[in-house]
């Protein structure tokens, strides 16, 4: 029985071979074979990093159970030269399973949906252009989330000079 996977593709760095990180996602989104895929979307680093973030989203169909899938994607990962222990760091390539066909998977190294796919802009912002409907277990559409993140919110006095933290990027997954 075919399924069908949202993905989340994600890098900040450079690779040898492939270039910058807008490149790399274009080299996987090709190796995916997805049935749909959403733009690159580029944006320049907050903070102390100095690297370009990329992130798209893509569907793709398969056999795959969500851990066969999980162990595919780190395979794809590793290629890409991804290291163990780069969690939190700058990373050539992240490739999460966002949604399943399925509905929800848990066990001790899967959760699916993504614990973090509701709260996070540069996850919800490209999925949102291939599957604004999909409904996300347990909550709204990818397009009601992404709503309420870019929702502008009234600015009270108390607020006045303070700095707002952003809603996370690529290397927060
Ligand atoms: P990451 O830092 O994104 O590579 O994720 C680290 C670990 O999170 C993976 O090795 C998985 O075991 C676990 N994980 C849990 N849920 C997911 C998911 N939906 N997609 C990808 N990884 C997941």
């Amino acid at each position: 029985m075919s399924h069908l996977y949202a993905i989340g593709l994600g890098s900040n760095r450079p690779h040898g071979r492939y270039g910058v990180p807008a490149r790399i996602l274009d080299a996987v989104l090709k190796e995916l074979q997805p049935v749909a895929a959403s733009a690159i979307v580029e944006t320049a680093p907050i903070g102390p990093s100095l690297r370009m973030f990329a992130n798209a989203a893509a569907l793709i169909e398969t056999k795959l159970s969500p851990p066969e899938l999980l162990r595919h994607l780190k395979a794809i990962e590793r290629r890409f030269g991804r290291r163990r222990g780069q969690r939190w760091g700058a990373r050539v390539l992240d490739l999460d399973i966002l949604l399943w066909s399925g509905g929800r998977w848990s066990s001790a190294t899967l959760s699916v949906p993504h614990r973090h796919l509701t709260a996070r802009l540069f996850a919800l912002d490209p999925l949102s252009q291939i599957a604004p409907d999909w409904k996300i277990p347990g909550h709204g559409t990818v397009r009601q989330h992404l709503a309420r993140l870019t929702r502008p919110r009234p600015v009270h006095r108390s607020d006045r000079g303070r700095v707002r933290s952003s809603v996370g990027r690529a290397s927060d997954f």
